[in-house]
């Protein structure tokens, strides 16, 4: 490129290709000044334009930076309270788990005491479902496995379920609680029962020398009713309550001697007559087999014997189906 100088513009010429004429161009002097001084000013205008630019950058990423900051403190505060939500739940669920071995073991000690009166009259009912129930530490035996991170919401729900089944369970216990004596009483209802039944033969002699029913009286030679039996015995042997129950009346008099009368359940009472002495008194309590007293010749007797007598309603009844049990 070269410049001409004319009076107040100037000539460019614009060489091409050696082949293709030279060009001229004629501009005025002051757009020669003009072009750099506006290419001068772009350059500033960009330049300060790209600086307000970059400082709108800046504080837009701060402001981000400061939002960013404010979330990851609303997420640690969070976590916080996650943290904090999740050990008052570890402490809600030790104190119910406290809570639920002592009525665990408050059952088995209601099981142990079911199974002491099983024991005790045999095993009757098969109960063995609630040795499921006893508690031992086999569990802690042998642990190991994969560790498997647990999430928050996990644990949550874990605690949750947890929750759910101590509920469960402790209902489960009411119930328990609730039967079990309910259950010992009947069981103890059942078994007196059973064993009020007056079936025991009242004496080690099993000689039957007079039985229920219509016979000749041994005094008159007469007919008369027998209203038990007799068996004889020699004086001191024992004699046995027939049955579980409660005394009834201890007493002596002419015709029965000295004797005895226990009440058992369902309207049942069992009587001992010419007794040589008497073991128990009225209102005590007696186990059947128990000794009461012993064989003996008073009252309206011929020898020693014991004269046994079931009445049922006031009514005597033959003692014999009874004893036959
Ligand atoms: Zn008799």
């Amino acid at each position: 490129m070269k410049s001409a100088s004319l009076s107040n513009q100037m000539t460019l010429l614009v060489l091409r290709d050696a082949n293709q004429p030279v060009k001229q161009v004629r501009v005025s002097k002051p757009l020669i000044v003009a072009v750099p001084m506006v290419a001068l000013l772009s350059i500033s205008g960009l330049i300060v334009s790209m600086h307000i630019n970059s400082n709108r950058t800046i504080t837009q990423l701060e402001g981000q930076l400061q939002q960013q900051s404010i979330q990851f403190e609303a997420v640690v505060t969070d976590r916080d309270e996650a943290i904090q939500r999740l050990q008052n739940e570890v402490v809600t669920l030790s104190g119910q788990s406290k809570g639920m071995m002592d009525r665990m073991e408050k059952v088995v000690e209601l099981e142990a005491e079911l199974q002491e009166f099983i024991n005790k009259y045999g095993t009757q009912g098969d109960l063995s479902n609630l040795s499921a129930l006893s508690l031992d530490d086999t569990d802690s035996l042998g642990i190991g496995g994969e560790y498997i991170a647990v999430h928050d919401n996990e644990i949550d729900d874990l605690a949750k379920e947890t929750g759910d089944d101590f509920r469960e369970m402790n209902a489960m216990l009411d119930e328990m609680e609730k039967n079990i004596p309910v259950t010992l009483i009947r069981a103890t209802q059942t078994q007196y029962s059973l064993t009020g039944n007056p079936s025991e033969w009242p004496t080690p002699s099993k000689r039957l020398t007079s039985s229920f029913g219509y016979r000749t009286d041994p005094f008159t030679g007469k007919a008369a009713f027998h209203s038990g039996i007799d068996i004889s015995g020699k004086i001191g042997d024992p004699v046995y309550a027939a049955g579980a129950g409660q005394v009834l009346t201890t007493d002596r008099d002419s015709s029965h001697g000295k004797y005895i009368v226990i009440q058992h359940p369902d309207g049942l009472e069992s009587w001992y007559l010419h007794l040589s002495d008497i073991d128990v008194s009225a209102g005590d309590i007696v186990t059947k087999g128990q000794t009461i007293g012993k064989v003996g010749n008073t009252g309206r007797s011929t020898g020693s014997h014991l004269h046994f007598e079931i009445v049922k309603q006031n009514k005597p009844i033959d003692p014999m189906p009874f004893l036959k049990q």
